[in-house]
């Protein structure tokens, strides 16, 4: 598997710290406001990968973080004359729906900035008895940047180009750095916002110290991957390198991965230009599982345009997925015979020929752009092939292929097999419910619901169980 690390600028064969394992930490959304469409590029690409990772048979441990404590979240609070937390908890709420909506798995954890202080109390700490930071007359601690030799390896900037740029971009508080390439660990609370007791002054964390530390919590002080948005390269992965590389004395992140833009009007889609459309406002006119499939059909690095005729586009060819799907299985009914016959394993063999060319794409950097192309090609095989057959067998092992490879992608396209337990459980207490008050032709109604998709109910002495047909 060829992951392209922006720390090396090549594509690298992927080889784990730890064999069958990935430790994977990508920086989440600052929780002020629904997420727009652009927040979803990096959430559904990388769990992509994650999909692609735990088909290959790994085990994937994945931290995203929740930004929930910052300037923008403040401001938004004031406005409405609520606690920060009020504003921070519902976006969480918000985005978490919205993940959902689009076939995220959720993260193995989702930390939250404001309940990890300790973490950063701790590696501040640590920093600045290593002569890495310091503290500032009124409190603020700074990262010492020059005091780390590789900054910059990731971005791919030169230190003195650097200092030349900033120095005509002086802002106040910096003249009391001791170089204008310093950045802010910690800093002093301001009248009126959310604040935590420090050994340097009442205050709250800066920005990038927020994933140095939760990464090292919940993954260790070395992983596997670290990702993103490519705005977030410099200085934002550049600093975290330098913090968590300075404190814990080893490589933080062997990958680093990095999203190109989603754009409208070839512009980056962002808040304060204020061209976004949220993943709210595109519900609303389609599946978001629509959504999912536009964003896959680009490459990761390369940047993708928002467009109404790409969204059609996208609108019409995952629905020639789900259509060949439908179509498998009013076959698979009608099919009289359970075996295969010596043509149609050849067939198969034609057919396993596509999800080996899925694999192959995604294995060359999550060529996804390719993997649908071959998904294409065996909706095209199935539909040339399929009505052919009287075989269950054989239109088994398709219906199977194609869901497989749709899934990998996160793309729900057989919904019937894709009821959630929690559904499940919820028709299934509306049944007792229902014949507890005797209406029992509901009760017979949700029975025959979840038989139709494949649900059977078994009504046991410790109550009702159910199971997969
Ligand atoms: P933010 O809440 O701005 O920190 O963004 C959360 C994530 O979304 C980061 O990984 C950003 O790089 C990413 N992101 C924001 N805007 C876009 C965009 N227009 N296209 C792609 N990724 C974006
Ligand atoms: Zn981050």
């Amino acid at each position: 598997m060829k992951i392209y690390n922006t720390l090396s600028k090549k594509k690298e064969e992927f080889v784990p710290l730890e064999p069958g394992k990935v430790k994977m930490y990508v920086c989440g959304p600052t929780v002020y406001n629904l997420i727009h469409i652009g927040n979803a590029r990096p959430m559904i690409v990388f769990d992509t990968v994650r999909r692609y990772m735990e088909h290959k048979g790994y085990q994937v441990n994945y931290v995203s973080n929740f930004t929930d404590v910052d300037d923008k979240i403040i401001k938004k609070a004031n406005e409405e004359g609520v606690e920060s937390a009020v504003i921070s908890k519902r976006y969480i709420a918000e985005c978490k729906k919205d993940m959902a909506a689009m076939n995220v798995k959720p993260a193995t954890v989702h930390p939250k900035a404001t309940e990890e202080i300790e973490g950063m109390l701790d590696m501040i700490g640590m920093l600045i008895e290593k002569k890495h930071a310091y503290v500032a007359e009124d409190g603020t601690v700074y990262f010492r940047t020059r005091s780390f030799k590789e900054y910059g390896k990731l971005s791919h900037k030169n230190l003195d180009d650097l200092r030349g740029g900033n120095r005509s971009l002086l802002v106040s508080g910096e003249e009391q750095k001791e170089d204008s390439l310093d950045f802010v660990l910690w800093k002093p609370k301001k009248e009126g916002e959310p604040y935590w007791e420090s050994p340097w002054c009442n205050g709250r964390p800066g920005w990038h110290i927020e994933c140095s530390v939760m990464s090292k919590r919940y993954l260790g002080d070395e992983i596997d991957i670290h990702a993103g948005g490519e705005d977030l390269v410099f200085p934002h992965h550049e600093n975290e390198i330098a913090q968590s590389e300075a404190a814990n004395g080893k490589q933080f992140a062997k990958y680093w991965m990095h999203n190109a833009f989603l754009n409208i009007d070839n512009r980056k889609m962002s808040k304060s230009l204020g061209n976004f459309f949220t993943v709210r406002d595109i519900s609303e006119k389609y599946d978001l599982q629509v959504l999912r499939f536009f964003m896959l059909s680009a490459h990761y690095r390369s940047p993708l345009n928002f467009s109404a005729e790409l969204m059609e586009a996208a609108k019409s060819g995952y629905e020639r997925i789900v259509t060949s799907v439908d179509n498998l299985k009013y076959l698979l009914g009608a099919a009289s015979v359970e075996e295969i016959s010596v043509g149609e394993e050849r067939l198969l063999e034609t057919a396993k020929s596509f999800a080996d060319k899925f694999d192959e794409a995604m294995e060359d950097d999550f060529n996804t752009a390719d993997a649908l192309s071959s998904i294409f090609e065996l909706v095209k095989f199935v539909n040339t092939n399929a009505g052919e057959t009287s075989s269950k067998a054989f239109l088994r092992e398709l219906k199977d292929e194609l869901v497989m490879l749709s899934d990998i992608c996160g793309l729900i396209v057989d919904k019937e097999e894709e009821m959630l337990d929690s559904d499940i459980e919820q028709l299934i207490e509306e049944r007792q419910a229902a014949r507890k008050a005797k209406n029992f032709a509901r009760a017979d109604e949700i029975r025959d619901e979840l038989m139709e998709k494949g649900i059977i109910l078994e009504d046991t002495r410790e109550g009702v169980k159910w199971k997969r047909a």
